[in-house]
């Protein structure tokens, strides 16, 4: 049976949707091909009340990223502070922290430079709760520190819960492990960005093993063996 082709705008070289002098040269698997209808029903969300002015504002904000000078286009400010004009174009006067106990210096830090630019922080380390990890069900050998130590759980979903009560107009998540970062977002309520994303051994940084990916990191490309145990 031949497989129903799927969008795959990774792959392409030809990028006609930034370049429309090139759209005859389309890829059969370009969305703008597949499913030309989610396009036109996008237009319809932006254009729903709310929407449309936060659209607009990411928009500008986008925009107020670069600058033309007379050596050519530049950026110009680090994500810290697209943070901090975005949350003020938006008139977010809360903001809510949801972080790893890994980055816990880290939220601290951006904790303080938050508030010294006007804003209330509510914060939840990952670990608040305090719950073994036993009450996953997990088998106490996958304890990071070993079987008998006591070890709390990352708990995403009681911080999701925690920052939707504090009423947060907008969470920002900061270093949250995979897959705890995604039952975070599937309970977080209120609108959500991510400054940074954990990764242990890149500095949280994981684009490193990408752009190193020919050298040191070639591994990756010839398909990792090491067995996953669920
Ligand atoms: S939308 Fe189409 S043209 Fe643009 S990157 Fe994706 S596949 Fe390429």
């Amino acid at each position: 049976m031949e497989q129903q082709p799927y969008p795959r705008c990774g792959l392409c070289a030809v990028k006609a949707c930034e370049n429309p002098d090139m759209t005859d040269r389309v890829p059969p698997y370009c969305p703008m091909k597949l499913m030309p209808e989610e396009f036109r029903a996008s237009l319809d969300e932006y254009a729903c009340p709310g929407i449309d002015d936060f659209a607009r504002k990411a928009s500008i904000q986008e925009f107020e990223c670069y600058e033309n000078t007379p050596d050519g286009l530049r950026t110009k400010i680090p994500r810290i502070e697209e943070l901090i004009h975005f949350s003020r174009k938006n008139g977010f006067k809360r903001l809510g922290l949801a972080f790893c106990g890994g980055l816990a210096n880290e939220a601290r830090l951006l904790t303080g430079i938050l508030e010294k630019n006007g804003f209330e922080v509510a914060s939840v380390m990952c670990k608040a709760g305090s719950i073994p990890k036993e009450e996953l069900g997990l088998d106490p050998r996958y304890k990071i520190h070993g079987p008998d130590t006591f070890e709390p759980m990352c708990n995403p979903i009681a911080q999701a819960k925690i920052l939707n009560r504090s009423g947060v107009d907008l969470a920002v998540m900061l270093g949250l492990c995979i897959g705890h970062d995604t039952l975070f977002i599937k309970y977080c309520e209120a609108p959500l960005t991510v400054l940074a994303v954990k990764d242990r051994v890149l500095g949280h940084n994981p684009l490193a093993a990408l752009y190193t990916s020919g050298s040191y990191y070639a591994r990756l490309a010839g398909g990792i063996s090491e067995p996953t145990e669920a």
